[in-house]
């Protein structure tokens, strides 16, 4: 074989790899966090316990670990204010090569309910989905409740991007509520979704 016609099997090969890197950086690279709720909208709420709370801590600390890991992040809120959810599911959709992280802490009649549970609807954000739950899991060993479909609007109405919504603990039981109103354990459950969220990156 001469030089000549080995050309093409070399530009055929930098193509491959001019492809291969090109899909490799598509992969995301910036995170929209969306801590549920906000204003007159509390939540699950237990005596002075708020879900909007939590949620907007939880999605700080977690925002803070992303940062340091070079992602760029976006907050559908950083304060104590109400975001209808359509207004969420646009900045969901707003940038390319990103994800949707909804954070929220749950609620049951009666107070047994326990553990956490991670929610997707398209199948894009099953993976996703299944990297934050084992982390989360791992990070808190709390129940786990597994991985879920559901129709919640702020990730049926996320089209663009794989959308997931997470529900980091019971507010209603009352041996969860005790543990999340640490900030050593909410720092946990942050540790858990930023895991995951990162180990799903290097995945991709
Ligand atoms: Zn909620």
């Amino acid at each position: 074989m001469n030089v000549t016609s080995s050309r093409p099997q070399v530009l055929w090969l930098i193509l491959v790899a001019t492809l291969f890197l090109g899909s490799l950086a598509k992969a995301f690279d910036t995170v929209i966090l969306d801590p549920g709720h906000g204003d007159f909208d509390r939540g699950a709420a237990i005596g002075y316990v708020y879900e909007k709370h939590l949620a907007l801590d939880t999605a700080r600390r977690v925002e803070q670990l992303l940062k340091k890991e070079g992602l760029k992040v976006v907050m559908t809120r950083s304060r104590d204010v109400f975001i209808p959810l359509q207004d969420r599911s646009a900045t969901g959709n707003r940038y390319s090569n990103a994800i949707f992280v909804s954070i929220h802490y749950n609620y049951s009649r009666g107070g047994s309910g326990n553990g956490v549970e991670t929610f997707y609807h398209f199948s894009k954000g099953y993976t996703l989905a299944a990297y934050i739950q084992a982390y989360l899991v791992q990070r808190t060993r709390m129940t786990n409740r597994g991985v879920k479909n559901a129709s919640f609007h702020v990730i049926r109405k996320t089209e663009r991007n794989p959308a997931v919504l997470v529900e980091c603990g019971f507010v209603s039981n009352p041996t969860e509520r005790a543990r999340m109103l640490t900030g050593e354990f909410r720092a946990r459950i942050a540790e858990g979704i930023a895991q995951g969220i990162i180990a799903y990156k290097r995945a991709k």
